[in-house]
């Protein structure tokens, strides 16, 4: 595949809004949202949210292998408010360019627009009703082997691009290899 897709939710895709992005695009959507996101998040479960998405790297899945539906977020269904409030303050610094320096390269402005502004429309229109948390709950038993976990104790950070590492180690690291 040569692209990946962000829908609404799991079920009835057919008719609903969705992003759709190049893998390249993919790559700089993920990227952005993981350096602002990584600068904002402070409760264990905003950076889960980060790593959640830092997880979505297609160096370590393969391109075009990284499409996901809203529903399979880490949302709280008793802490809806915040966490929706965290992803769209997570996209408006990823759209002001927060820690864009520490990208190895300059994504094209009007395509990363894009991609952000598609993205935070599906935010808002994502209902409290739309979470599945058996996604949650499946993600956080989920275990490569013995040693890797998907989220690793303390919540370390790569030193070189300051942002969460996922299981698959710094997203930003992994682009640059
Ligand atoms: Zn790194």
């Amino acid at each position: 595949m040569l692209a990946n897709t962000v829908y609404l939710t799991s079920h009835n895709r057919i008719d609903q809004p969705e992003l759709d992005m190049s893998n390249v695009l993919t790559r700089i959507f993920i990227d952005t949202l993981v350096l602002s996101g990584s600068l904002l998040a402070e409760t264990d479960r905003e950076k889960e949210f980060v790593i959640w998405l830092a997880q979505h790297d297609q160096y370590a899945m393969g391109n075009g292998t990284v499409s996901f539906s809203l529903d399979e977020m880490p949302w709280e269904p008793n802490h809806f408010k915040e966490n929706k409030f965290f992803m769209l303050r997570m996209i408006e610094q990823a759209l002001q360019g927060a820690g864009w320096e520490r990208l190895s390269y300059t994504p094209i402005d009007k395509d990363i627009r894009y991609a952000l502004t598609a993205f935070r429309e599906l935010i808002l229109l994502f209902g409290k009703d739309d979470i599945d948390t058996n996604h949650y709950k499946y993600w956080r038993t989920m275990e490569e082997d013995d040693s890797s976990h998907t989220i690793s104790k303390g919540y370390p950070k790569c030193d070189k691009h300051e942002v969460y590492l996922s299981c698959f180690g710094c997203v930003l690291c992994n682009g640059e290899t």
